[in-house]
């Protein structure tokens, strides 16, 4: 993979924890197949995950009525934004894939990478109005979740006390990578890692590892492509009447989110493939 370039962007305090060696384990991969590796070690940076009017260096547009994505995006186009925010937004410019490590906090991101998130994806730098799922400005890089949770598989399944993983998975699948055109990989789940016998836990960094030999020819999970919806502000941004009516003889809904009332389509979250559209 010579050229390409990778940034790990890890959200864990402990260098002794098995999300570190996850993180560990990428790098070694990844660079042996001749990326170039960047990481974002959150904790270790004491990244400042708080969304504030400090993000953006001189006036505000509007002081007494400051709104944060507006003046945000003006401060990107003209170099105002603030340096941690600048310096991230470089190393996320430069990757082609960005694998996301970190433990599952209260069914979704550590507060640390949630804010990484929030700081970052400005308008205009991540997406616009024209340039959102599809059209995204990331639609040329892919990237991947490796997470690591205390429960255990069974309990995220249709039918565990946690519910489906794959619902899980949408707000930040469908809400954050996708909409600003990452292209997403399958989830790399370690489930219940605390709990794994050691010899497994080895076998699960090995496993990971071999996996990321070939991690760019993966084919990435399937949303439903712009073109599907009326994508204008009177049509409401909603499934085409004829998108609708195709799909009326299918018994499973197209996604997580466009489930259009019928049971969710199984492993929509977690395994790559083609869309039905
Ligand atoms: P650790 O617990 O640090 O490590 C697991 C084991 O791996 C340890 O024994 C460690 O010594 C070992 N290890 C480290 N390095 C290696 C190596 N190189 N080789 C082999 N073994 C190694 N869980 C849920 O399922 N759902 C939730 O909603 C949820 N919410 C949470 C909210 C909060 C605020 C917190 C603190 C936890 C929550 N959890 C939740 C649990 C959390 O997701 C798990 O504790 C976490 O994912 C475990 O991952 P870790 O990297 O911290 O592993």
């Amino acid at each position: 993979m010579t050229g390409k370039r990778a940034l790990v962007v890890l959200a864990h305090q402990e260098k002794t924890s098995f999300s570190y060696a996850m993180k560990e384990a990428s790098l070694e991969a990844l660079k042996k197949r001749g990326w170039q590796v960047t990481v974002s070690d959150l904790y270790a940076m004491k990244f400042n995950p708080v969304l504030s009017r400090d993000d953006i260096l001189g006036d505000p547009e509007d002081p007494n009525n400051f709104k944060y994505s507006p003046e945000a995006s003006k401060a990107w186009k003209e170099g105002r934004l603030s340096k941690d925010i600048v310096e991230e937004q470089k190393k996320l410019e430069a990757a082609d894939l960005v694998i996301f490590q970190f433990p599952v906090y209260w069914f979704g991101l550590p507060a640390i990478l949630k804010g990484w998130f929030d700081r970052l994806l400005t308008q205009g730098f991540a997406y616009s109005m024209q340039g959102m799922f599809d059209t995204g400005n990331f639609k040329n890089k892919k990237a991947i979740l490796s997470f690591t949770t205390g429960g255990m598989e069974s309990m995220y399944t249709p039918a565990g006390i946690n519910g489906d993983i794959n619902v899980i998975l949408w707000p930040i699948q469908q809400g954050i990578l996708h909409f600003c055109g990452f292209q997403v990989l399958e989830p790399q789940i370690s489930y219940s890692i605390a709990h794994t016998p050691p010899e497994k836990r080895s076998m699960i960094l090995k496993a990971w590892q071999e996996r990321l030999g070939k991690i760019w020819e993966e084919k990435p999970i399937s949303f439903v492509p712009n073109e599907n919806f009326d994508l204008t502000f009177p049509g409401g941004f909603v499934l085409k009447k004829e998108v609708v009516e195709k799909e009326s003889d299918n018994k499973y809904g197209l996604t997580v989110g466009q489930h259009l009332g019928k049971p969710l389509p199984c492993d929509n979250q977690v395994k790559g493939g083609s869309t039905r559209l």
